[in-house]
């Protein structure tokens, strides 16, 4: 009797057992190399999502895999009550390259965010008074998946029956200026956005925008809290998307690609907002464990190698030009847009027929916002690889337009 599994097999035992919380693909993959990953059948495909903006130096990169592999070996887990020197090493580089002057680990993007709402509410408690409890978020965005973070992400659909949210967050649409005056008021105490809205469509705000945003939070005693867990991490080809902006926040939060693949998020504040937090006001029992951030620490170092993010803004600039070609050829393209590598092509129609198009021919891309093909690729996707998808899309635009 055959062992080989069939997609069909893998698929029937996953809706047995598993809840139904993702509409999945019916594809399983069994390992990677760099952009490339092999299902169970052994098909190849050309990965042009790095499971959602994370494996940001792609697929079993030897140096990654040699962090891992040492430091299991050594020691996984002893606990936040004691001093972990992974740790604080990734927390001097973060802080080194960054605005940032503390940070605090935790493991996923929605809890970094979880704890940039606490922090900002207690440091306005403290330095304010308790009336100071509002936060100023955006429509379409997206801060995670927690009760926290969902209460500050500005999408009926993800908070639909979830009811009821945590109060004190209102919504202003994002880069709208006089939006956000308008819902301004005493109770403010921050103001909470993704500088480039990814899951809300790719959106890019104007070159002043998050500066004035910043203006304003200084001169009205609120916190700029930037979520940075898929713009941050060279994505948009600097380290953090904030520097191409001009300005800097009081809080920022960071995920995905601070890993690879591991399961770490991180909390990074000024002294004077991280100062709000004291011994057992916040914990994560796994947060910055010994192995996590020793690979996070390995991922960082190579973010930063000489020229990486300089390639990674030079293939950015040459693939959202290789799409601009493609929306002169196919009136059903109405815009590109995106920074670095965090690409989107905006549709005129669904995009999952063309998303399933790409699959078929061993390209993984992503749609979001129905209508947005979105492109987050490892990045060191090469320009030979740009080049593929390309030429596949546009087969794709051909075959269903
Ligand atoms: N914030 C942003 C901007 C995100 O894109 C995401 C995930 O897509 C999250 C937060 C949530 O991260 P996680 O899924 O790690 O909780």
């Amino acid at each position: 009797m055959s062992t080989e599994k069939t997609i069909q097999d893998i698929v029937a035992r996953a809706d047995r057992v598993l809840m139904h919380t993702y509409a999945r693909t019916p594809v399983a993959f069994v390992r990677g190399e760099g952009c490339r990953l092999w299902d169970q059948e052994g098909k190849v495909y050309l990965d042009f999502l790095a499971g959602i903006a994370v494996t940001a130096l792609g697929h079993g990169h030897p140096r990654v895999t040699e962090t891992l592999r040492n430091q299991a070996g050594k020691l996984l887990h002893t606990s936040n009550l004691y001093h972990i020197e992974n740790q604080i090493a990734l927390a001097e580089r973060l802080t080194e390259h960054s605005f940032a002057d503390k940070v605090f680990f935790c493991n996923s993007g929605t809890e970094a965010n979880e704890g940039a709402i606490k922090l900002a509410r207690r440091y306005a408690s403290e330095k304010y008074g308790p009336h100071k409890t509002t936060i100023l978020a955006m429509f379409n965005s997206f801060h995670g998946r927690t009760l926290g973070s969902l209460s500050a992400t500005g999408q009926e659909k993800f908070r639909k029956g979830f009811g009821p949210l945590l109060p004190g967050f209102s919504f202003v649409p994002f880069n709208d200026l006089k939006a956000l005056d308008q819902a301004w008021d005493d109770s403010v105490c921050a103001v909470m956005l993704e500088p480039v809205q990814g899951e809300g469509g790719v959106r890019v705000p104007d070159p002043d925008y998050l500066k004035e945003v910043k203006r304003r939070c200084r001169e009205r005693e609120a916190l700029l809290i930037l979520d940075e867990v898929q713009t941050g991490l060279g994505r948009t080809g600097t380290l953090f998307c904030y520097e191409q902006f001009e300005t800097q926040p009081d809080i920022m939060t960071l995920a995905k690609a601070l890993g690879n693949g591991l399961p770490i998020g991180a909390l990074l504040a000024t002294d004077e907002a991280a100062s709000a937090f004291q011994p057992g006001n916040h914990a994560a029992t796994f947060g910055g464990n010994p192995l996590v951030t020793a690979v996070a620490e390995t991922v960082l170092s190579e973010l930063l190698k000489e020229g990486f993010l300089a390639e990674v803004r030079d293939k950015g600039v040459y693939f959202k030009k290789r799409l601009g070609e493609l929306k002169e050829k196919f009136p059903l393209i109405q815009e590109v847009r995106g920074l670095g590598l965090l690409l989107g092509l905006v549709l005129d129609r669904p995009g999952k027929p063309y998303v399933d198009a790409c699959l078929a021919k061993g390209f993984l891309i992503n749609c979001t916002q129905e209508t947005i093909l979105r492109f987050a690729p490892p990045l060191i996707v090469s320009q030979g690889e740009i080049d593929a998808l390309i030429e596949v899309l546009e087969e794709v635009f051909k075959e269903l337009s």
